[in-house]
Formats: structure tokens, sequence, C-alpha cells
């Protein structure tokens, strides 16, 4: 099951499980659509696995199942990336 984390890891921007913002990879890594677009090319920076739209887990099953409140953010930031 998807933990549904609560928050861009580059931006830590807010990003509520009904958010249709959010995009994770295989491993959940969780960003939000701009860093995606403008700064991640598409591609999870921790994994290079490519990066997809969250689904939105339907509201009666939120309850009994609830969304991860533990924010992950990466320390260094995410770097933009680099034409090869
Ligand atoms: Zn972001
Ligand atoms: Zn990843």
């Amino acid at each position: 099951m998807l933990e549904l984390r609560p928050n861009c890891e580059c931006c830590d921007r807010n990003l509520p499980p009904e958010s249709l913002d959010a995009m994770i990879c295989t491993f959940e890594c969780t960003f939000c659509v701009n860093c995606v677009g403008n700064v991640l090319g598409g591609i999870c920076p921790n994994c290079g696995g490519e990066l997809v739209q969250r689904p939105i887990r339907p509201a009666a099953l939120l309850a009994k199942y609830p969304a991860s409140t533990k924010r992950v953010l990466k320390a260094e930031g995410c770097a933009p990336v680099r034409a090869a």
C-alpha cells in the first residue's frame, strides 16, 4: 500500500492525498508536478526511475488507511537535470 507522503522531496510543498500534483516513482519517492517537469525531467533523482501521477485514494478508504504524515525531504535539494 502506498504511504501517500505529505510533501515534495525537492521543494517541501504540501502534497495532500487528494492532490493531483503529486508524482511518485516505484519506491514512492514523492515530488510535485512542478519539480518533476521543471527540475527533474520526469526522472526520479534518487533511483533513476520514472515518475508517474500518484493515484488518489478514495475518501472512504483514506479514513480507514490514512496517509503518511512523515515528511521526507532531500537535504541537499534537487539539482536541475543537465543536458548530456
Ligand atoms: Zn516540488
Ligand atoms: Zn525513486
